[in-house]
Order: structure tokens, then sequence, then C-alpha cells
């Protein structure tokens, strides 16, 4: 079957993937439809590593996926071959201390898609453990299952940070999780959220779609200070920080109230300096969450009710006969692309 491989840094070409695969009998077998393009996949092609993960031989792109089952299992019950579904890509090993007390996305052996040594799901056919696939409601489609993904991801930040009815929250970053994170912040009962960039075209995006309630903000054209303190005198209730600057990791804090939250989700390239002694002043509590566990349910009701529009997230699409520009095109980080998906 062909795949987009990673060969090494910089070179990514299509290539036949003929790894047999085991397919046990809590397996499935997913024709894949739709994957979305992340900035980890752009972070591997352009620089082969990511923290202490170093691609070292080829690997397959992609993680965030949805497709169609071929074929189940024999223990395989709550699905069949037919279904639509989408995958939560990070298997971990089902008898680790970290997975027997529930924290299964911390288990320090999870075999996550796309992050080495593990492939990834740009190809035509992948096995997959059943517990980690997730049949699609009739009305949520492929492209939208693709966004589960990063949908999980604002939808845990949200849940970590305890939104309270009625809550100020400010979102840091208006790529796609901290976007995914805005909506679910609102879903979950803030009154207003604030997101901010310096990116105007993606801030257009968030406007021409999404909630009033989502008050964009340009932060090198306008003061952040200024419409912080004329929705939340104190400070906001919950920052969200997803941009992964160290520059905000570094200043966050002013803009939150006494004792408010601040939710890790960015992570910036280096180790970044952060004010201690300004956060000790106001007891913030540093919440920190790595990807996701059991949000996939969660994300795919909200998509399904209506509750979460994430649609109009999807500014590019190509087909995976183009796969090979999709990712050039992505790593150029145009100023109007959001999520790029391949179409299988
Ligand atoms: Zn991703």
């Amino acid at each position: 079957m062909q795949a987009l491989v990673l060969k090494e840094r910089d070179k990514i070409v299509f290539e036949d993937f003929a790894e047999q695969e085991s397919f046990t009998p809590d397996d499935v077998r997913i024709a894949i439809k739709d994957v979305g393009i992340c900035g980890s996949d752009l972070h591997y092609y352009k620089h082969g590593r990511i923290g202490d993960y170093v691609v070292e031989r080829p690997m397959v792109l992609g993680h965030e996926a949805s497709g169609v089952l071929l074929e189940v299992g024999s223990r395989v019950k709550h699905l069949k071959a037919g279904d639509r579904v989408c995958m939560e890509p990070g298997i971990p090993s089902p008898g680790s201390p970290s997975t027997l007390a529930g924290l299964y996305n911390l288990d320090p052996a999870v075999r996550f898609w796309a992050t080495p040594p593990v492939h990834g799901c740009m190809r035509e056919t992948v096995v997959h453990p059943a517990a980690f696939t997730f049949k699609l409601p009739e009305n949520v489609s492929y492209e939208e299952g693709a966004l589960v993904e990063p949908l999980a991801i604002g939808v845990y930040s949200a849940n970590t940070a305890t939104i309270q009815p009625g809550d100020t929250a400010l979102v840091f970053g208006a790529g796609t999780i901290g976007i995914v994170t805005a909506l679910s912040a609102l879903a979950s009962g803030c009154s207003k959220v604030i997101l901010t960039d310096i990116k105007e075209r993606k801030l257009q995006i968030v406007k021409a779609n999404f909630s009033d309630n989502i008050i964009c903000v340009n932060s090198a054209k306008e003061s952040l200070d200024d419409v912080v303190s004329s929705l939340a005198s104190e400070g906001v209730d919950i920052v969200f920080e997803a941009s992964g600057s160290p520059a905000v990791i570094g200043s966050f804090v002013r803009y939150l109230r006494p004792n408010g939250r601040a939710v890790m989700i960015g992570m910036p390239p280096a180790p970044a300096p952060f004010d201690l002694v300004a956060a000790q002043w106001k007891e913030i509590k540093i919440l920190n969450i790595f990807r996701y566990r059991n949000m996939y349910p969660r994300a795919i009701k909200m998509i399904s009710s209506g509750t979460l529009k994430v649609r109009p997230l999807i500014t590019h699409y190509f087909d995976f006969v183009d796969a090979i520009k999709a990712m050039d095109f992505a790593a150029t980080m145009p100023a109007d692309a959001i999520k790029v998906m391949v179409r299988m």
C-alpha cells in the first residue's frame, strides 16, 4: 500500500508500506479517509525531532484521522465492518502503572502514531485496537472525525481548568489548538473568551465563523491589557497557553486574577523562563496537560450535537496524491491556513 513516509529530516516520499501488521481479535482494520496535518508532522519534517523524539528511521506521518472499518477482530463487539470511525492515536500498554491508575496518556511506553519510532496513518489502511476506535454518528463527517484529535486537546484543556459558569478566559495562540480550546471553554460555561495572536488572518477566520463571545485581539496592533481589564477588572479567571511562545510563558501571569488558573498546552522549543514569584503573589494554579485521555467520546458527542462546530477550521484540502505538496504548503505556515486536510 502507498504511504507518505518521512525518510529523514526534510525528505518525504511516497513509498510502498510493506510492514506486516499483526491483527489480534481485539483489533480492527481501517481504510483511512481523511488525515489532518498537525504541527508535529511539520516539526518532524522540518527539524527531524521534537525534544527527545528523534526520527532515526523512515516513519509514516499523520495521526489525526478518520476512516471506515474493513474488518473487525473476533472479540470486537461494539464495531462492525462498514462503520465510519475516528481513531485515538496513542496506545498505552494495558498493564502499566499509569494505565492502571487511569492516566493512560502518561504511560511512558505509550505508542503514538507518527511519534518516532511509531508509524503514523497517512497510508491506505491501518490496524488499530478497537478500544481506541470510535464510531462516528451519522451527522459527523469524515473530515470532522479527523478533527476529533485536536478537538480532544481543547475539551481536555477546558475540563482540566474546572470552568465555572460565567468564567472569563484568555487563550494565547490562534492555531487549531488555541481555537478548539476557545470553543471548548465557551461550550463548558465561559461567558467570554479572549483569543489573542499576532496573525491577523487567523483572527479574521475566527471572527467570521465563530461566536461573538470569542473576542479576538491582535496583540501586535491593540493592547491586550486594555481588553483584559475592560472585561475582567482583576484579571481573567483562566489562561490557556496554546502558543508555546517563551515571551507569553514569561508574562501571562499578569493577566490572571488572584488565585486564577493557567492551563499549559503549548510546548516551548526550549526551557522558557517563568516568574515564579509573580505567580506566588497571586497563588496562581498552574495546570499542565499532555495530549488527553478519555476525551474522544465527549468530543464526538459535542460535534454531533452542534455544541462545537469545528468544520470552519479546515481551510485547505489536498488529495493524497498531492500529500507532499500539502506538507510543503503547511510547512510555510500560510497566514490563511488553519487546518490542512489530506483526503485519502
Ligand atoms: Zn495533532
